[in-house]
């Protein structure tokens, strides 16, 4: 059942971008350079002599400065991004003038694949962030298995574009806050047509999800960068929402350096260089992305055990056309292992049902201080030509829904591959 709009058109994701104006190449590449005035940064590149485009541009994805970077190592070709429906917003204009392909995060866009084409065709760089949000730790998130397929498909090189520092410049859970740390980003080739012609899709998968790892926090660690910052711990609680002492969710909180949980009192210091150190000694994780896996493991069982069970009642803002968000009010958001998502509300006279099963959306797109509408946590349930964006009335629910919506893909994916129908 579909939301009672009273214009019902959608904006149509599914049309070829233009080809960027040679202008606007450099324009944006001046703009990218100001942007970054003050910024200690460097682009490097290997394997890239004699490389001209089309070629197949994937980068890891940790704020706003990916995009600059990007610009910087790309210059002076004509780079075609995909952007999500968001990013329209309010300048359609803008974004199509400048090449953009729009999509909705974690659908099947089947005409995505075409637009990606058409863009390699006409001999020009397509960058992709197939990681599709920004890093919630400063490590690789997941990487959707049509990606290798799509590499197989374009018969271009490929290269990856790696970035360190920006995670820990403006870290998602706090990205208002910058914090100053250099920035460096990596260009690599890593194959070419040939190459990719001896591959397989696994291969291939496994090649990208090798070449595109990170950690920001070992990247400091590495370099000796400290973070003096004194509220560097500030919101660290939207992805560390799991106490290791006592277990209990949603009650971690933070302030200045520290994070601490509410129902067992213990707290943790996050040090200059970006570690951990419990204040009673006893340090369970000093490496914050070693505590994030160990939620995501908690999840894990928590689905395998068939104890997974999620509800709330969200403010809902949806985004049919990328013009204006539409305030539907409240409705009620529910997340389990065998329907997947479904969100329920009432607008304009008549109800509203909005399903993604749990093979539907291999993963969620989450937002911290959703700033767009207003800033608070929210999460984004999108079909092919609608985005749902729910606030959440619990506290620091997302990372864990997020959790839960790749462990349930994945173990839906294992059944279906042992009996397929
Ligand atoms: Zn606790």
């Amino acid at each position: 059942m579909d939301v009672n709009y009273r214009n019902p058109k959608k904006y149509k994701t599914a049309k070829y971008p233009i080809r960027q104006p040679r202008y606007l190449t450099w324009l944006i590449q001046m703009l990218s350079k100001m942007m970054l005035i003050g910024k200690e940064h460097k682009v490097e590149k290997f394997n890239m002599e004699g490389l001209k485009p089309p070629y197949l541009l994937l980068s890891n994805h940790m704020s706003f400065v990916d995009f600059e970077m990007v610009s910087l190592g790309t210059y002076p070709h004509r780079v075609n991004n995909v952007v999500n429906i968001d990013g329209f917003y309010m300048r359609a204009w803008l974004l199509e003038w400048i090449g953009a392909i729009c999509t909705r995060k974690f659908t099947t866009d089947l005409h995505l694949v075409k637009s990606i084409r058409k863009v390699l065709e006409r001999g020009d760089v397509l960058c992709m962030y197939p990681e599709a949000r920004y890093s919630p730790a400063g490590t690789l998130s997941y990487l959707p298995e049509s990606l290798g397929m799509l590499v197989k498909k374009c018969k271009v090189p490929v290269v990856v574009a790696v970035h360190h520092g920006n995670y820990l410049h403006s870290p998602f859970w706090n990205f208002r806050k910058k914090r100053k740390v250099p920035l460096y980003t990596t260009f690599t080739k890593i194959w070419d047509p040939e190459d990719i012609e001896n591959l397989s899709v696994e291969e291939i998968n496994a090649g990208l999800k090798s070449a595109l790892s990170y950690d920001d926090y070992k990247y400091q660690k590495d370099n000796g960068i400290l973070i003096t910052e004194p509220y560097r711990a500030e919101g660290l609680n939207k992805i560390l929402y799991q106490c290791p002492n006592c277990k209990t969710e949603h009650k971690m909180s933070s302030s200045g350096a520290e994070i601490f949980c509410e129902e067992c009192g213990k707290r943790w210091y996050m040090n200059e260089d970006g570690s951990l150190a419990a204040k009673d000694g006893n340090t369970e994780f000093s490496h914050i992305p070693d505590w994030f896996e160990w939620e995501r493991e908690q999840v894990r069982a928590e689905v395998e055990s068939g104890n997974y069970h999620f509800e709330d009642d969200v403010e809902v803002y949806s985004l049919p056309r990328c013009y204006k968000y539409h305030p539907l009010g409240f409705a009620k958001l529910t997340h389990d292992p065998e329907q997947g998502f479904i969100l329920t509300g009432h607008y304009r006279g008549k109800d509203y049902r909005i399903q993604r099963t749990p093979l539907q959306t291999n993963s969620l797109h989450v937002e911290y201080d959703f700033l767009r509408i207003k800033p608070f946590d929210l999460v984004d349930i999108s079909t092919e030509n609608d985005s749902f964006y729910c606030y959440t009335s619990k506290k620091d629910v997302i990372t864990k829904l997020a959790f839960a919506t790749e462990e349930i893909y994945r173990i839906n994916l294992e059944k279906k591959r042992k009996n397929p129908q």
